[in-house]
């Protein structure tokens, strides 16, 4: 039976997620596999929010509180707003669908980076909207070009800081500059999934542009240093005109209990968040120290991620890497993202990496 699908649905493809570990155990019979591949804390979830779970179980039976009354409280009470002013979403994905269905009509425009987070496109061109893409400068958003390209039917403007898949950042003096050439038409999308791996003093304290009471949204996550990404949640913080805006198209539920409770958990466990801090530091550093040392130069990096140029076809490189037990992703031509993971799982990752891109040195030396 033949389907009638609009245009812009037809011309998505589906999102393609970091390849799981199970999946690639069971394709290639592997017993140990590291996947360095979608960002996650590999040192994985706060104790605190694990513990806060098996307590969460015997009200399965109830619907969720919809309006996380607890979790937003503790939110607003660490970045100094309102309980009014925090959306929950499941997982910041869930919000960045929110924000293209209410403020997108079809045809209006949505301004990006390219390269930056794929999910941006994707929910613009699902809502009809019309992405409006600005290519990076030196691998960090271009603003200026981003503010040229802002017309009168442009409604959201996505900024995503650190950027993935680049791990760069813009400095507060630089957004400071953006949102002084950004009319109140647009709503500015500041998606900081990494902000709390993130060591530059440069860096913007976007809280503040809530609190100028701008048209703008910090989007916020639990799955990266927290540990929680299976649980799906995360958060945005804007005034309460946005969000009470957005909550008119949340789905009542969106947030479910188990994730709310190991949430609020996780806010409070200042200790996993520094250990996650200082071991992604200490693994960056490895890293970075080792992809060089292979005559690479990866790209500085906020984030919990490197990008980096491995001088050849990188879906190749990527298939080998797979052979070899480890999962990266492959983005684009010779660009591959590789997350930090532990001590151990970064120098297996370089070993497998030198294998596969030296592969003749490689065989001199150990025969
Ligand atoms: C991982 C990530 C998210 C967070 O996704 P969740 O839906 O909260 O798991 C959002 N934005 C960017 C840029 C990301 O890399």
């Amino acid at each position: 039976m033949p389907l009638k699908v609009h245009p812009d649905i037809a011309s998505l493809s589906p999102y393609v997620p970091g390849k799981p570990i199970e999946e690639l155990q069971r394709e290639l019979g592997l017993a140990r596999v590291i996947k360095l591949a979608s960002n996650e804390n590999p040192l994985g979830s706060s104790p605190k929010a694990l513990a806060a779970l098996s307590e969460g179980t015997s009200t399965l039976h109830r619907y969720p509180d919809g309006g996380a009354f607890r979790l937003r409280e503790a939110l607003a009470d660490r970045w100094k707003v309102t309980p009014d002013q925090v959306i929950l979403g499941n997982g910041s994905d869930e919000i960045l669908g929110l924000l293209a269905r209410t403020f997108l009509a079809p045809g209006d425009e949505a301004v990006m980076a390219d390269q930056t987070f794929v999910i941006y496109k994707m929910e613009v061109t699902a809502a009809h909207g019309k992405p409006i893409i600005v290519p990076l400068k030196q691998w960090r958003h271009d603003l200026q070009a981003m503010a040229d390209a802002i017309t009168d039917r442009t409604r959201l403007l996505f900024l995503c800081n650190p950027n993935n898949p680049t791990g760069t950042m813009v400095s507060a003096a630089e957004v400071d500059r953006l949102l002084s050439r950004v009319p109140a038409h647009v709503v500015t999308v500041f998606d900081e999934a990494y902000f709390e791996y993130v060591r530059s003093e440069q860096f913007p304290d976007s809280m503040s542009y809530v609190n100028q009471g701008r048209n703008v949204i910090v989007l916020r996550t639990f799955s990266k240093i927290y540990g929680l990404a299976g649980l799906r949640i995360g958060y945005g913080v804007a005034t309460a005109e946005i969000t009470n805006i957005l909550n008119r198209v949340r789905p009542p539920f969106n947030a479910n209990s188990l994730a709310q409770r190991a949430a609020l958990a996780a806010l409070g466990d200042d200790e996993h968040v520094a250990q996650s801090r200082a071991v992604n530091a200490a693994g960056m550093e490895e890293m970075v120290k080792g992809l060089t040392s292979l005559g690479l130069e990866p790209i500085p990096s906020e984030a919990n991620f490197v990008y980096v140029d491995v001088g050849r076809d990188g879906r190749a490189v990527f298939e080998a890497l797979l052979k070899e037990g480890v999962i990266v992703r492959h983005i684009e031509g010779p660009m591959v993202r590789v997350t930090i993971g532990l001590e151990e799982e970064n120098r297996e990752f370089l070993a497998a990496l030198k294998r596969v891109i030296h592969p003749i040195e490689h065989k001199v030396r150990s025969t």
